[in-house]
């Protein structure tokens, strides 16, 4: 996988790539953040690119070691985790690993692993490997996946260079799950829940999404401000705590991003299968005021995520939509 298969990480791609150049990768890495955001990708990415016969700082994608571990069958790189129904990564698994470390490389320059989820070693684990991530047998390249690495001891996070991912943003969440097959439609609906990371959307039940897209335009439709409980019930029935209040207003925000382009004459909106409920939000009011409700929605969702309440910041945003579809 060449690092362009790697969305939303170019700066660390960069980085990687000149001390690929360079000759001077680190021994050992530890790749922080949430699961899901690209960690993995960029470490056998790094990895390919190391062991490349073909380009100096990237993977060609065609020459024998490239393709092996395309296929997953590079016997030179090996990965850690815990073993099926095992809470933690054992001093066993370490010790193990320091013996194949050890070995010549078959047919790499080097060997590489991948320790994932490293928070998960046991502490006597840990304290096995600070040796190993000092001075690697063999000039191994060791990666560490973690979460927080905060989670890891001192001792560990020390020896390591230390690289934080961002989540990814919504749009690289979008294009990725569109390469999962998936279509536009469905990856709108689900990147905003994402929390940056891939694998979550993947997990996420699509049906159950489906059905709140449903009872949030239903809500939003019946919004009267002189039918004034249609304000406080909706707000009631949709805020939640503060992160699934923030996935509404991302729903709402998507929603009104599509009324805006039906008024400006594009039919090109994303939630196509729900084009009935955004026309007929679209045709509740101007083009104008349709955009002033959009950076009202932004507002919101900036003043939730900071600490405004959730229920009363809804109470207010869905004064403003009733008041505008009198
Ligand atoms: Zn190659």
């Amino acid at each position: 996988m060449p690092f362009a298969d790697v969305l939303g990480h170019d700066r660390i791609i960069e980085v990687l790539r000149r001390s690929l150049r360079s000759g001077k990768t680190a021994h050992s890495y530890l790749f922080e953040g949430v699961p899901g955001c690209g960690r993995k990708k960029t470490a056998l990415a790094l990895i390919q690119a190391l062991f490349c016969t073909a380009l100096p700082d990237d993977a060609c994608g065609v020459c024998p070691s490239c393709r092996r571990i395309s296929g997953d069958n590079h016997p030179d790189i090996h990965l850690i985790a815990p073993l099926p129904d095992k809470r933690d990564i054992s001093i066993e698994q370490l010790r193990e690993m320091q013996h194949v470390l050890s070995l010549r490389p078959y047919e790499a320059p080097r060997k590489a692993c991948i320790i994932d989820p490293a928070e998960r070693m046991s502490v006597s684990a840990a304290n096995s490997l600070l040796k190993t991530l000092e001075e690697p047998p063999g000039d191994a390249l060791i990666i560490l996946l973690t979460e927080n690495a905060g989670m890891l001891l001192p001792t560990v996070r020390s020896r390591c260079q230390l690289i934080r991912f961002a989540p990814l943003s919504p749009e690289h969440v979008i294009s990725l799950l569109e390469r999962n097959g998936m279509t536009a439609e469905a990856a709108a609906l689900i990147a905003p829940m994402s929390g940056g990371s891939l694998q979550r959307c993947l997990e996420l039940d699509n049906e159950a999404l489906v059905a709140r897209r449903e009872a949030v335009l239903s809500r939003v439709s019946q919004l009267n401000i002189n039918r004034i409980a249609t304000v406080f019930d909706a707000a009631e029935e949709l805020s939640g705590n503060r992160d699934a209040t923030v996935e509404l207003l991302d729903m709402l925000l998507s929603f009104f991003r599509d009324a805006v382009h039906l008024g400006a004459g594009s039919g090109d909106i994303v939630n196509r299968s729900a084009r009935t409920a955004i026309e007929s939000i679209a045709t509740r009011c101007s083009l104008p005021r349709n955009l002033e409700l959009l950076e009202r929605i932004y507002e919101t969702k900036r003043d939730v995520q900071r600490n405004a309440n959730p229920k009363l910041a809804l109470d207010h945003l869905f004064m403003s939509m009733a008041d505008s579809g009198r």
